[in-house]
């Protein structure tokens, strides 16, 4: 039933662009949907390709904005692992793996208490805002590959 999933996704986004007084745009929209639908992990300038079609001119700064906004919205979260920022659909609690060669990234199902490391960090001193656990390596395809 993916397509009813979808519409649930996109009313949770008016919801949520309404509860923070957001207008409700069909590129906010289109670009919430199309980080649904793009597969996981994706970057801005790959939403932008899939997104010119249906927004024409828009601009990698807005697609940038938009996602930002996403993700304050709590629709997605940013992933950081060593290459470009990656927006991620999934906002709950993950780990990603990396693979070195080809640079994809992957989720690892597997509990990782990074609450801990939080409370560790903030016991220190410091603010923290966030822990990212990330395996590092090569993938099964390009392990395969080699
Ligand atoms: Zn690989
Ligand atoms: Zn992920």
């Amino acid at each position: 039933m993916k397509g009813t999933r979808t519409v649930d996704d996109e009313t949770r986004l008016v919801e949520a662009l309404r509860a923070r007084g957001q207008r409700v745009t069909s590129q906010r929209l289109v670009i919430g949907r199309l980080l649904r639908e793009g597969g996981r992990h994706v970057t801005a300038e790959e939403v932008l390709r899939r997104a010119s079609e249906q927004l024409p001119g828009v601009s990698l700064p807005t697609v940038y904005a938009t996602l930002d906004l996403l993700c304050e919205l709590g629709e997605a979260r940013r992933v950081s692992v060593g290459g470009p920022v990656l927006y991620d659909p999934r906002v709950g609690d993950h780990v990603h793996m990396r693979c070195r060669e080809c640079g994809g990234v992957e989720d690892l199902e597997v509990d990782v208490d990074a609450a801990r490391a939080l409370r560790a960090a903030r016991a220190a001193g410091f603010e923290a805002e966030g822990a990212e656990v990330v395996v590092e390596g090569r993938c099964a395809a390009c392990a395969a590959r080699a």
